[in-house]
């Protein structure tokens, strides 16, 4: 006799098995496999080629609305997957996607007329385009990557960072939403729901994919770059910022904080170690106190140390379970009791709070002699990633010197961190900012191909 409960039990798991499970929410543009979601974003793509520039400015602006709209949703889904940064700046971030990402605005049309006619340079969109994100901003790339594409007229696929996958993934479905409310094709940006270094190693493989794009540490910049594909990469940083004896203390002090803390020092951007000249080292410091930093001092520093660095072949590394923590969670495993945003000590050059890029609200300080010493170890501790770097000073040749020496993509001068890209600073936003490659803060105008059309003898009307 068959037992048919048994067979269909059977059945059912080796089903299972093939098929990923997925949640109970059906995303839209999220498919179960890479072959899936690539066949699907070929065939939006196709479809928006018939569609007109001020269409997809029309989907552009509903993925502001929506993104207003769910900004908290995502900044308390991506705080509770990841475990890392906090809900009130993850909002802010949303904010500043949903405002300051350009959208068709950012692209423009070359005419070069003269005797033989007129030739025209046009910029056309890739195709498809594979975008890889990281688990740091995983929502707000996602988004500020589909607008930036979608614009320049891309359909876009997305393998998101493992442990960001829903987050990143809600933020896929918000794109989508948006795009068919604003009467767009249908999975225009698509995903994986689970997105792993195969399907990764599918999407970057894909004929059907065009550019690729990464937002990440060194190991996928270097990955993409060797695809043989043209890639863009935007890459790991460990922004310096330097404070001399003309700048004004107390704001530098604020300013720092301010930027060293946010999302609890998860931006690429943010103020990861400071050089202070001696003259004016004990008033930063104490300024840096009363704006909400903690002073650690002596045994506790290297105890600190011991929590949320791990040796590796004889370096250090983060521990990874330690990354965008709140500085209080620090402080408590240390047995203090303060509810400080930042935690401030002073070290010497070589003590990995300087030399690693921690993205932990920990800021060690270095007391140098000069600005010339500052400027010197500043450069080094930035380790040629051309990624940020901040000065407060009001010297015009010790702002201009350092920028030149340290020959970074952002550079931001008496403000917080954040100023260079767009919160409190002139200029439009960015989350993929890509100094390995050069395109600098990338925006719809990256992620176009030039084209030339010659009309000869004709047009030419002076
Ligand atoms: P990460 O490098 O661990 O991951 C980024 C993405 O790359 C993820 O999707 C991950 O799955 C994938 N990945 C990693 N190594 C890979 C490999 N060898 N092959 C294929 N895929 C790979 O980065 P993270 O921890 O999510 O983010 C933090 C890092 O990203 C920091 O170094 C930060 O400076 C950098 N970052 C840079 C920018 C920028 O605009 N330049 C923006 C955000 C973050």
């Amino acid at each position: 006799m068959v037992d048919e409960k048994y067979i269909s039990e059977i059945v059912e798991s080796v089903i299972k098995s093939i098929k990923p499970e997925l949640p109970e929410k059906q995303l839209k543009g999220v498919f179960p496999t890479m072959t899936e979601a690539l066949e699907a974003v070929q065939k939006a793509y196709k479809e928006l080629k018939g569609y007109t520039v001020e269409q997809r400015e029309k989907m552009i602006q509903k993925i502001r609305e929506l993104t207003l709209k769910e900004a908290e949703t995502m900044a308390i889904m991506g705080v509770e997957e990841t475990g890392m940064g906090n809900v009130p700046h993850k909002i802010i971030k949303h904010q500043l996607v949903a405002n300051k990402t350009p959208g068709t605005e950012d692209l423009s049309a070359k005419v070069m007329t003269g005797d033989c006619g007129m030739t025209l340079v046009e910029m056309g969109p890739y195709g498809v385009i594979g975008s890889i994100t990281p688990s740091t901003n995983p929502s707000e790339t996602v988004i500020c990557n589909s607008m930036g594409m979608i614009a320049a007229g891309n359909a876009v696929v997305f393998n998101p960072h493992p442990n960001a996958k829903n987050v990143a993934n809600y933020a896929v479905d918000l794109v989508n939403r948006a795009v068919l409310e604003a009467g767009g094709p249908e999975n225009l940006v698509v995903s994986v729901y689970k997105p792993t270094m195969k399907t990764s190693d599918e999407m970057v493989k894909s004929p059907i994919v065009k550019l690729l794009v990464a937002t990440g540490g060194p190991g996928v910049v270097k990955m993409l770059l060797s695809s043989g594909k043209k890639a863009i990469g935007a890459g790991a940083g460990n922004p310096p910022v330097i404070v001399d004896e003309t700048a004004d203390i107390a704001k530098a002090a604020k300013d720092i904080v301010d930027g060293s803390s946010f999302d609890n020092n998860l931006p690429c951007i943010a103020e990861k170690e400071c050089f202070a000249v001696k003259s004016i080292a004990d008033e930063l410091i104490s300024n840096m106190t009363k704006n909400g930093a903690y002073l650690l001092k002596g045994q506790d520093v290297e105890r600190l140390k011991n929590i949320c660095l791990v040796q590796k072949d004889g370096k250090y590394d983060i521990n990874k379970k330690w990354v965008g923590k709140d500085a209080k969670l620090f402080l408590k495993e240390l047995g203090i009791n303060s509810d400080a945003k930042l935690i401030i000590c002073e070290v010497d050059n070589s003590h990995p709070f300087i030399q690693v890029e921690m993205m932990m609200p920990i800021l060690g300080i270095v007391r140098v002699n000069n600005i010339d010493e500052a400027i010197d170890l500043a450069v080094k501790a930035e380790h040629g990633n051309r990624h940020s770097a901040h000065i407060h000073s009001k010297n015009v040749d010790n702002l201009t010197r350092f920028a030149r020496e340290v020959e970074t993509t952002i550079f931001v001068k008496n403000a917080p961190s954040y100023a260079g890209i767009g919160a409190g600073g002139e200029g439009y936003t960015t989350f993929t900012i890509a100094g390995p490659t050069g395109e600098g803060l990338t925006a719809a105008h990256s992620f176009t191909r030039q084209r030339r059309c010659v009309l000869v003898d004709g047009f030419h009307i002076v």
